[in-house]
């Protein structure tokens, strides 16, 4: 008998029928004799309705409260897919993360998770129940509802497996692993069967949503085993991606992450940029007060640009919507000549180039970055893999 997490994003419960999909799957891994704990997300597009909702009173609202808002979403779906379990005759409870002790760090909106008790789990599962949590939310210190960013329920997972010291953590999402590039872009984009956690933690914070970035460090920190896998698919159909440490097998080029949706401006000085700080990524990309070309440039990502908006209206001016391509991999850099010259033959400008350990960043017209990601794909990635199939492992 394993301890198994099973996490499900928004897609995977966006409807009562989905809903009822994941509850048969939850069942059959309990019918094997496995305990496990569910944990899920909002219904796909509640969280944004429910932002949305909040901006029409306040463009910026109160953090506090947008916490309290926003993690209503996971409670709909923890309660309907209890329902669900528990109507096909199988104990479930769900719990909030106050009620199961998820006890958080670092303000609202983007805490981490400090602390977890696993008490009250333990003797449910003990006693023969499904368990399922809502993913994405915590409480502070002073008992205030938390939330762990965007995609969040991925580090729930994480850091439940982790305190309850799972087999396994599967992330079941609408695609069935981690792929080369976002399949949703390029359909000629490739599943991993492995990804290394350096190479997965470098995707994940460069765009590839698949997983989210801090999950992917807690994982890779506490030494969860964690597994991407598909909900829309038969589960003997594939085994998903395997994120594991790193293994000897190396390739080239792993795979290319997208940020889409930034936003290139210039404000009045290069004062004015030293003032503007965001810690979002595409600000530590692209901001950096020691640039010296492009001095009073600034990129900003959708949900950065209110807060520009705020500091800076006056000085403001808009240059171009912009998104950045990161290309991951030990020979990212060597091949950074020959995709420059690839881009510009196809006449697709690179406004900016970003070296980081393993990676190299460009930014390009928001216009242009789907054919981008293609022609790279193309000739850097898919090539580097060819050598070393049949087991496309993606290792930096
Ligand atoms: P969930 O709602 O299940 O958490 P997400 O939307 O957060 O799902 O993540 C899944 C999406 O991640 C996919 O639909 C895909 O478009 C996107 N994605 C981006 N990069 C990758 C990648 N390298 N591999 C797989 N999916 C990716
Ligand atoms: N519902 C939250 C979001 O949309 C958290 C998650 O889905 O993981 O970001
Ligand atoms: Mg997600």
């Amino acid at each position: 008998m394993a301890l198994i997490v099973q996490k499900f994003g928004g897609t995977s419960v966006g409807s009562i029928d989905r809903i009822e999909a994941v509850a048969r799957r939850v069942i059959n891994a309990h019918q094997q004799g496995h305990q496990v704990v569910v944990v899920v997300s909002a219904m796909s597009g509640e969280t944004n309705r429910l932002l949305g909702l909040a901006k029409q009173i306040d463009e910026v609202p109160m953090a506090r409260e947008l916490d309290v808002l926003l993690s209503a979403g996971e409670q709909v779906s923890m309660a309907l897919l209890a329902m669900a379990i528990n109507k096909q005759g199988f104990a479930a409870t769900s719990m909030t993360a106050d009620q199961v002790g998820i006890t958080t760090r670092g303000g609202f909106n983007n805490a981490e998770i400090d602390k977890i008790s696993t008490e009250s789990i333990q003797s449910l599962l003990d006693n023969g129940h499904i368990v399922i949590v809502a993913g994405f939310q915590g409480r502070d210190n002073q008992g205030n509802i938390t939330t762990l960013g965007r995609g969040g329920s991925d580090a729930s997972a994480v850091a439940l497996a982790s305190a309850l010291k799972a087999d396994e953590c599967q992330i079941f999402t609408d695609v069935d692993g981690v792929y080369t590039t976002d399949p949703r872009i390029e359909p000629q984009a490739r599943r991993l069967d492995v990804v290394d956690f350096e190479t997965m933690t470098t995707l994940a914070r460069l765009g590839a949503k698949v997983l989210q970035l801090q999950s992917v460090e807690y994982a890779y920190q506490h030494q969860v085993p964690l597994r991407v896998l598909s909900s829309f698919e038969d589960d003997r159909t594939t085994q998903g991606t395997l994120v594991q440490m790193k293994s000897d097998n190396q390739t080239s080029i792993a795979g290319i992450a997208v940020l889409a949706n930034q936003h290139l401006f210039s404000l009045a000085s290069q004062a004015e940029k030293m003032i503007w700080q965001s810690g979002g990524i595409a600000s530590q990309l692209w901001n950096n007060v020691m640039d010296e070309t492009n001095s009073s440039h600034v990129v900003v990502s959708d949900a950065d640009l209110a807060q520009l908006k705020l500091a800076h209206s006056d000085e403001l001016h808009h240059i171009d919507n912009v998104a950045t391509l990161s290309v991951v991999g030990n020979a990212a850099t060597e091949c950074e000549q020959a995709m420059l010259a690839t881009l510009a033959g196809e006449g697709i400008v690179v406004h900016k180039v970003q070296h980081l350990p393993q990676c190299l960043c460009l930014l390009v017209a928001e216009s242009d970055h789907k054919r981008a990601v293609k022609l790279l794909h193309a000739q850097f990635v898919v090539a580097g893999l060819s050598e070393h199939e049949p087991e496309l492992l993606a290792v930096s």
